[in-house]
């Protein structure tokens, strides 16, 4: 008997080697043990171009409608992609569109295991990055000036009110630079980093340069603080969490000094460094997951690398590649106990569970894909993706 769902997961495919691994994972991993439900939008770059990118954004419609999703690794067309596609448009990242449809929050989390040592010693479990995925340097201003003059900063309200502040009087040619946040953003990205602490059980940690930018970071920490006092203070000490705001710098220091196992939110800029440095430390891009929170709890789950294209193009003739399939399939065990979470379904929450000891055994067993191997100070045998899912298929026969 397969195990039964009752809503449909919104199944979003995508492009080159993670599409054909997204084929495998399912044959091999998924339909043998679930009656699968979902509603299909094939994101890949062809489909897109097709449909003008409307499917993108009726799929984020559907992650609002259903509240979970499951993504495959997709194409950011760019002019060499527009000649290989002959696209009608370069079409935007399908994930900004995502996100900016479901106003979303952007966390990723290694998947550890024992044999891969990460670079910091005393890192035993993982820390979890929460991006803000709006404003400040990503949506700035910039000019050049070639003489001596005074740079203002002006805001005119609706009101007609004029607020205005010197940036600088300048003794000569320079740059200038201006950027914004919205209050709206901000909380937004405030409640999805509490809950998913309270989702994940661990503690939040929230840093800017406040004593720096008095006003700018200030509004930052000021509303995460009124956000947690109001609406998050009681469960956080209810269930014995911390929420915890520290300077940027220091958080750097005491990041490197623990031992993981919380959540660190950071700012655009912060954020878009630090999950590089995280992610690198603890070993391989290919074991990054990545999901997709909305401030009223919809969850996009996928593997935070590309489309592998290189791998791909080695694919297509004809070669076997030894492409690490761990994120995707993290990604669709996340998103099925997610659902089966929400849907009260403990068989479904059981079987990603499982899929997950199942994926961890065989890399414990010593069996990797190429990239691990490298990486891993225990005895391996490499082997291609086909053969690396057929050995957690194996496992997971085992445990079903
Ligand atoms: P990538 O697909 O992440 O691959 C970069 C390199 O990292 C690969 O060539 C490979 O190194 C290694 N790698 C990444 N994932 C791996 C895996 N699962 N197993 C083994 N090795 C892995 O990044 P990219 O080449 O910069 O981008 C390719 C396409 O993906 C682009 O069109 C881009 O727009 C798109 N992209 C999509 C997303 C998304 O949908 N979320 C994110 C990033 C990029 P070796 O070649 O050395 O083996
Ligand atoms: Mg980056």
């Amino acid at each position: 008997m397969k195990i039964k769902m009752t809503t449909p997961l919104v199944e979003m495919d995508g492009d080159e080697m993670t599409r054909i691994i997204w084929k495998e994972i399912k044959e091999q991993l998924i339909l043998p043990f679930v009656d699968l439900k979902t509603e299909y939008y094939d994101l890949g770059l062809v489909k897109r171009d097709a449909t003008n990118d409307q499917i993108t954004i009726d799929s984020a419609n559907a992650t609002k409608k259903y509240g979970v999703a499951v993504k495959c690794a997709t194409i950011t067309p760019n002019k060499q992609r527009m000649s290989e596609y002959n696209l009608k448009q370069m079409w935007k990242s399908p994930n900004g569109t995502i996100r900016s449809i479901l106003d979303g929050t952007v966390f990723r989390a290694p998947i550890l295991i024992d044999s891969i040592k990460p670079a910091v010693r005393n890192w035993k479990k993982p820390i979890t990055i929460a991006r803000h995925a709006y404003g400040d340097v990503y949506k700035s201003v910039d000019l050049k000036t070639e003489e001596p003059g005074v740079a203002e900063l002006v805001f005119t309200g609706e009101s007609g009110r004029v607020q205005k502040v010197t940036v600088q009087k300048m003794n000569g040619a320079g740059v200038l630079q201006g950027a914004h946040n919205l209050d709206s953003s901000i909380k937004s990205f405030a409640h999805a980093c509490f809950k998913f602490a309270l989702d994940s059980n661990q503690d939040l940690w929230f840093s800017t340069k406040d004593t720096i930018a008095k006003v700018y970071d200030g509004n930052f920490k000021q509303i995460f603080e009124d956000i947690y006092n109001e609406y998050y203070k009681a469960e956080f000490e209810k269930k014995g969490l911390t929420y915890f705001y520290t300077l940027i710098d220091d958080a750097v220091a005491r990041v490197i000094r623990s031992e993981g196992g919380y959540i660190w939110a950071c700012k655009n800029y912060d954020g878009d460094v630090m999950s590089d440095m995280v992610s690198t430390a603890f070993g391989s891009l290919a074991m990054m997951t990545s999901v997709l929170v909305s401030p009223d709890g919809k969850y996009e789950y996928e593997a935070a690398h590309g489309t592998v294209t290189k791998h791909y193009y080695r694919w297509q003739k004809g070669e076997k590649t030894s492409t690490n399939p761990m994120a995707t399939i993290f990604a669709w065990s996340g998103a099925l106990k997610k659902r089966g979470e929400l849907d009260g379904l403990c068989d479904l929450v059981s079987f990603g569970d499982k899929l997950e000891q199942a994926s961890l055994q065989t890399l414990n067993d010593g069996i990797m894909t190429k990239d691990l191997t490298a990486l891993a100070d225990c005895k391996t045998t490499e082997v291609t993706t086909e053969e690396f899912i057929a050995e957690i298929r194996k496992r997971l026969e085992k445990l079903m």
